[in-house]
């Protein structure tokens, strides 16, 4: 199993498998990095590596070109939808949401579902005022339902965290609403099939499903596309972005390359029914052996639990820094939880086979055994 890793955060496992868990950047497939390796110095034949090639010039607006094709094939993406590809992370989408579906006055409304909603909404407030639409439970254990949502028909949009990187929790429904609903998917992209034409704008970090840092993916419907305010960078405008096929300004183009090249392989893994039936049965495999075991909980309610990102507790935590140690000793890397939470976390993004999540359970039950 390839993993960039430093050596010494990495020791060699007697079968020399490595498995990274990390929440982002995280894992690429193998099958990726080789190719990335394979290509780097002369793309295509192009003679040039891919690293060197104009962003104006065909052979790069074609890649551009498939890519946001194979995004359409794989999310069936109506054609009154646009694919941006935008600098920066899902951080700088936090402030310019507001900025960009807002009139001057305006709310918008915000599901708080935990740690990365509450970061959404600490950063478009700077912007705009915003209505809390419903509160994750205390401890932060479930997602409050669509049915307790408090909407204000008025709202700009509303937007929800689909998938909570940092503590485990899921939105397993995407309601159908009157305002343009915005969603968070930095972590949980493409690793299920969507109903696109229930929301108004789709948001995602790259560097977790669709490859490496720098880049974050957009998609907007048409309507949604307005002339920008007055004081809005042209880069961070859709709309501006939108009429220049996202080349208003250099675009990151090794991320893009990258996230071209993921886009292929969930193609050829079967697709996002393939990724999400995959992400189940890993996701199942662990909550399974968490709810069964003495040592280790899982605080979250079984019906908001990530499938993507398993947030879990030792009951005696003063056992988590040997946890770490000795998973890390076996080549199972990156499993503290998020610093804001702490704990476990085994993120089981597309990359990561059934094989590594087999080797974590048989890991933790090893530990068990010794330390129950
Ligand atoms: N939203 C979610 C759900 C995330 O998981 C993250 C990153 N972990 C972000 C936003 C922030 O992304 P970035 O660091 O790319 O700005």
């Amino acid at each position: 199993m390839a993993c960039i890793c430093f050596p010494e955060d990495a020791p060699a496992t007697r079968s020399g498998e490595r498995y990274n868990f990390a929440a982002g950047p995280a894992m690429l497939p193998p099958a990726v990095l080789a190719q990335i390796q394979d290509e780097l110095p002369d793309w295509r034949g192009s003679g040039q590596s891919l690293l060197e090639l104009p962003f104006t010039g065909a052979p790069f607006k074609g890649l551009m070109h498939e890519a946001k094709q194979d995004l359409r094939d794989l999310l069936t993406i109506p054609s009154n939808y646009r694919v941006l590809f935008m600098h920066g992370g899902a951080t700088c989408q936090f402030g310019l949401l507001p900025l960009n579906l807002l009139a001057p006055g305006q709310s918008a409304d915000y599901l708080d579902s935990g740690y990365w909603a509450a970061k959404a909404i600490a950063e478009a407030r700077r912007h705009a005022p915003l209505n809390i639409i419903a509160s994750a439970s205390e401890g932060l254990r479930a997602i409050a339902p669509p049915e307790q949502w408090r909407l204000d028909p008025q709202a700009g949009y509303c937007h929800v965290t689909s998938n909570e990187t940092a503590n485990g929790l899921q939105l397993q429904h995407f309601p159908e609403l009157s305002v343009p609903l915005v969603a968070d998917m930095s972590s949980d992209f493409l690793t299920r099939p969507l109903p696109v034409e229930r929301f108004g704008l789709i948001y995602a970090s790259a560097q977790k499903n669709l490859g490496i840092a720098g880049l974050c993916l957009l998609i907007v419907r048409d309507d949604l596309l307005k002339a920008p305010r007055p004081g809005l960078p042209s880069p961070f405008s859709y709309a501006l972005q939108a009429e220049q096929q996202s080349r208003l300004c250099t675009p990151p183009t090794f991320a893009l390359y990258v996230a071209a090249l993921m886009l292929r392989w969930i193609g050829q893994q079967g697709g996002l029914t393939a990724m999400a039936s995959a992400n189940a049965r890993k996701s199942q495999l662990l909550y399974q052996h968490i709810d069964a075991s003495d040592l280790y909980h899982c605080r979250q309610q079984p019906a908001d639990r990530s499938a993507i990102n398993i947030c879990f507790h030792l009951r005696d935590p003063r056992l988590l820094p040997d946890f770490l140690r000795e998973a890390a000793a076996t080549g199972l890397l990156n499993l503290q939880g998020h610093a804001a939470i702490g704990g476990i976390r085994a993120s089981l993004y597309n990359a990561m086979p059934l094989a590594g999540v087999k080797r974590l359970v048989a890991f933790m039950h090893g530990f068990e055994r010794q330390h129950g």
